[in-house]
């Protein structure tokens, strides 16, 4: 194949936005896609698509300046959206055309613990501050939603500007669009990559190299495995995280179908529950996160029993005997320090785009366009802080993140069914964690406020010879961008 000024490695959304983007800008840039066609275990294709930008709020989104203007980058895609929605539409044929299904119902229900009340107090106060339409509401007058009286929500609400779309039909009309546009798709895995001359070569799987003058990274999670390839490189850049995430698509209840997006705020490291219709009439159904050293592609028994319980018994028991009709398992690139990576590396012409964690759908508009600005050279329309290489972007302190790790493990300890024993407390429970859990902090000498998503991770307890020397180099002595306040 000839040289492109461009290969993309990695098919999701972020890959085929950053294309679209690009583009648009220039319909003369030769641009390489890469990835494989079933895009297993990418985060894009298991994910509901969900267009959450209030929905995701949780009492941490303003717990400082960074994480503020993170919210901001959701707020203005949250903007963006119907814009970039109408203008894919007059480019496609009328098949093909995409609509956002507009409305979102956030119900909070007893099922998890104090940090769904506190999320939803703060979904709910900046929904007033800024002035976003949504209306407390009666759980009773969602249409489709029948949860176990026990489980009634306790506060609920509706946010019409909030929606969502079918993400692998949205994926499949840009991709069909962009090869309208000459963009070539190889539907291979890279195995690997290198610079070549005054460019890069793109190792392929079917031994094929593609050669390209720029070179943009954005294979999610996977973006790890080609730069620990580099370590030089990969040393400087903060280290992805799999967020293993399991989603459902499930028949609707026949004469009662959910019609809307319906979620409980974000659960216990994961995005809470979510149902969300699909544009071939199922029910998706999500979804759960647990972070992991390497990508999964095969969901975990108990998590499928959890997911598909909480779906029956909050949601609508009637799902009970709706037909499974598929599963998916996909890896949110989730960074060290839950902030983007988005630029050059000090690589010439080597590009990474990746760290979305849980709403990469949602702010592709804002991210594909950052990617396009900087690989054209073009004034940003964004400043941030997101450059690949850099040190880690601090949100919370040593004790916060012990306080959140704790308030996340009791949720997740309801979220499974747990019962506080009678002949001792919650607070005794919590007290032995707290123990635990500073132990951690102080044997290993973390000085970094790490998220409770790592420090419930998944392999801490399972695999704890490979993951504590991987902490210790990520979080001992660490350099910040900025202190926490
Ligand atoms: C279950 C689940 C639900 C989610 N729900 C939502 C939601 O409702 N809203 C929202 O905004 N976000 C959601 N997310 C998060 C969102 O999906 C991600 O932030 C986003 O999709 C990341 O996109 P990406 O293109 O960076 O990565 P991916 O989608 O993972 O794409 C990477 C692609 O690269 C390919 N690839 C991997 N290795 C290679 C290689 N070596 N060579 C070439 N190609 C390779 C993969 O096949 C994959 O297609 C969810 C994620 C999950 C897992």
């Amino acid at each position: 194949m000839s040289t492109v000024d461009l290969s993309i490695v990695g098919n999701g959304i972020l890959g085929l936005m950053t294309a679209f983007e690009l583009t648009n800008k220039n319909p003369n840039l030769k641009i390489a896609v890469i990835g494989p066609a079933d895009r297993k275990g990418g985060a894009s294709q298991a994910s509901g698509a969900m267009l959450g930008c209030f929905g995701e709020i949780t009492d941490q989104t303003f717990v400082n300046e960074q994480a503020d203007k993170r919210f901001m980058m959701a707020f203005d895609a949250h903007k963006r959206w119907p814009s970039v929605i109408e203008n894919l539409n007059s480019l496609v044929p009328k098949a093909d055309q995409q609509e956002i299904n507009m409305g979102t119902f956030v119900v909070m229900n007893p099922c998890s613990g104090q940090i769904e009340s506190d999320s939803f107090r703060e979904l709910v106060s900046t929904l007033q501050r800024l002035n976003e339409p949504h209306e407390e509401i009666d759980p009773r007058d969602i249409e489709g939603f029948n949860p176990n009286e026990n489980l009634r929500p306790l506060r609920s609400l509706v946010i019409p500007n909030e929606g969502s779309l079918d993400s692998r039909r949205f994926m499949s009309v840009v991709r069909s669009l962009l090869e309208q546009r000459g963009v070539q798709f190889i539907e291979q895995k890279a195995l690997g990559f290198h610079q070549d001359g005054s460019g890069f070569s793109v190792d392929l799987e079917n031994s094929e190299t593609v050669q390209s003058t720029k070179c943009l990274l954005a294979a999610g999670a996977f973006t790890q495995d080609l730069l620990d390839a580099h370590p030089d490189l990969a040393d400087r850049i903060p280290h992805l995280f799999p967020g293993v995430g399991f989603s459902a698509n499930l028949e609707q209840v026949p004469n009662n179908p959910i019609r809307k997006v319906v979620r409980t705020p974000n659960r216990a490291g994961a995005c809470g529950l979510h149902v969300v219709p699909q544009s071939d009439g199922s029910l998706y159904l999500g979804a759960s996160n647990d972070l992991y050293l390497r990508p999964q592609t095969l969901p975990m028994t108990g998590i499928v029993h959890f997911l598909l319980e909480c779906g029956i018994e909050q949601i609508n028991p009637t799902l009970y005997r709706s037909n499974l009709l598929q599963t998916r398992t996909g890896n949110r690139p989730v960074s060290a320090d839950g902030f983007p990576l988005v630029g050059e590396t000090s690589i010439d012409g080597l590009y990474i785009l990746s760290g979305t964690y849980r709403d990469g759908f949602h702010k592709s508009p804002v991210l594909a366009e950052m990617m396009a600005e900087e690989i054209l050279g073009e004034e940003p329309t964004w400043q941030h802080d997101y450059q690949p290489e850099r040190d880690l972007i601090p949100t919370v302190t040593k004790e916060q993140s012990i306080k959140v790790y704790l308030d996340h493990l009791i949720a997740a300890y309801y979220e499974h069914g747990w019962r506080a024993p009678k002949i001792s407390s919650q607070d005794a429970t919590r007290q032995v964690a707290e123990e635990k859990i500073r132990k951690f902090y102080d044997t290993h000498g973390f000085d970094f406020g790490i998220s409770a998503e790592i420090l419930l991770m998944h392999e801490l307890d399972s695999n704890p010879g490979e993951a504590i020397p991987l902490l210790k180099k990520l979080f001992c002595s660490t350099k910040t961008l900025a202190s926490v306040s």
